[in-house]
């Protein structure tokens, strides 16, 4: 599939069918798969041939969508998850463990904050937040010898932070980890941070993936480019027999699949986060049209965005694309056919003047979610973000007034209606 254009994979990828066969993907609704025999279901088990035995650990739905996905950001091998928290959780745990340290970009989602600062730091691995605009040195300061990886988001969720995925993966590759990159927001439609040199890539499919707002997913993504034998004292997980898997050793059984053959066999088998096929089925036509329906966001939202620059009830906006963003040229270099649908922005009157704003709107609609076709807005300091302190917030990029307003790909002169009638109540 790979020879093919970036439209063309997001339609055609990870699924052909042969002769006689359902054209469209089928939802392999079955929790286990029949075998004629003990012993050929024993190397299924033993990892000795591939094949499906039980859907925790594989099912064939799933495995289409994430070979699309995995093809769509240019990466070896692809495991669908139950949600993007599932993934992030993964992506980390797979190769770290008690007294190990991470360091990661504060300008992240607020609930992948939380799992890192509070839940991971109850399994004993320990995280330094740095500034996602800190200099090489301050960056090269937060490395200690348990480090084991670097984990960003490649536009913030909700600051809208732009990441300089360069300067972090030198960083991790000069100390001899992996950058992990949160691509949710872009999009591989927008950026693939594997060419800027992230080594993993995660989303939440929940977004702008599935796009219709149907399905909660996630998917860790692996560009295959990360030397784990180089780092052999590093990653014993990956580079010394699995006790638990007879004695196979990753990366000399799987190669450049040893990271996400891992993740399957130890994470999922034992935590068992898995996408229901039945999502996966929709995650996937979802990315059917995910290149027609992103640069459909971006042009509307760049669209709101100027408008609401120049509207004098609004008292700041940060959208990447517009020249006034303290991002844009870091957007220009990554994102160049524009960032997402997602804009934030504060109101004249602060957080009341917020809460009626949100209340007044008719089309845009108050709901926990963001990057899906239809119109909403979110206030993160009460919701999304609700656990974070006000210090915390600020180290995301999030200011306790911040208004995240997920533009959808509805008419923008309806959309700028809405805004503009719902403002109308605020003081001029
Ligand atoms: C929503 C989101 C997540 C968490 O994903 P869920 O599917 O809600 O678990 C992680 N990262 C980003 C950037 C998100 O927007």
């Amino acid at each position: 599939m790979s020879e093919y254009r970036f439209n063309t994979k997001c339609i055609q990828s990870g699924y052909s069918p042969k002769n006689g066969e359902p054209r469209v993907l089928p939802i392999i609704q079955s929790t286990t798969f029949k075998y004629d025999s003990s012993a050929e279901m024993a190397k299924l088990f033993d990892l000795e041939e591939n094949g499906y035995f039980y859907t925790r650990l594989a099912n064939p739905t799933n495995d289409a969508v994430a070979k699309k996905i995995a093809d769509l950001e240019g990466g070896v091998g692809a495991v669908l998850t139950s949600s993007g928290q599932a993934a992030s959780f993964y992506s980390i745990f797979n190769i770290c463990s008690a007294g190990d340290h991470i360091i990661a970009s504060a300008a992240i989602y607020g609930g992948t904050f939380n799992l890192i600062a509070v839940t991971m730091k109850k399994l004993g691995i320990d995280c330094t937040f740095v500034s996602p605009e800190c200099s090489e040195e301050e960056l090269e300061a937060a490395f200690r010898p348990n480090t084991k990886l670097v984990f960003g988001e490649s536009l913030a969720n909700p600051s809208l932070i732009v990441l300089d995925i360069e300067k972090f993966a030198r960083a991790a590759h000069r100390n001899g980890v992996p950058l992990i990159i949160d691509n949710t927001f872009p999009t591989p439609v927008n950026l693939r941070p594997f060419e800027w040199g992230a080594d993993i890539v995660i989303h939440s499919t929940t977004k702008y993936m599935d796009g219709h707002a149907s399905a909660v997913g996630g998917v860790v993504v692996d560009s295959g480019n990360f030397d784990w034998e180089k780092q052999r004292d590093k990653y014993p997980g990956l580079t010394t027999p699995d006790d638990s898997y007879h004695g196979i050793t990753y990366t000399e059984k799987f190669g450049p699949l040893a990271y996400t053959t891992k993740l399957v066999a130890q994470l999922m088998r034992d935590l068992g986060s898995i996408q229901s096929p039945m999502n996966a089925f929709l995650l996937n036509l979802g990315l059917e049209t995910l290149f027609l329906r992103v640069p459909r966001h971006c042009e509307n939202a760049l669209k709101a965005a100027q408008w609401l620059e120049n509207d004098g009830r609004i008292s700041w906006i940060e959208y990447p694309g517009l020249k006034s963003s303290k991002y844009y040229d870091l957007a220009r270099k990554y994102m160049p056919n524009g960032t997402s649908g997602v804009i934030s922005f504060g109101i004249k009157g602060g957080r009341e003047a917020a809460t009626k704003f949100m209340d007044s709107l008719k089309l845009a609609a108050v709901v926990t979610h963001v990057a899906d076709t239809r119109t909403c807005v979110l206030h993160p300091a009460s919701t999304t973000h609700r656990q974070l302190t006000d210090e915390q917030l600020y180290a995301c990029g999030i200011s306790p007034d911040l208004i995240r307003l997920s533009v959808g790909i509805e008419d923008i002169e309806d959309i700028i209606a809405d805004i503009d009638s719902a403002l109308g109540n605020q003081k001029h």
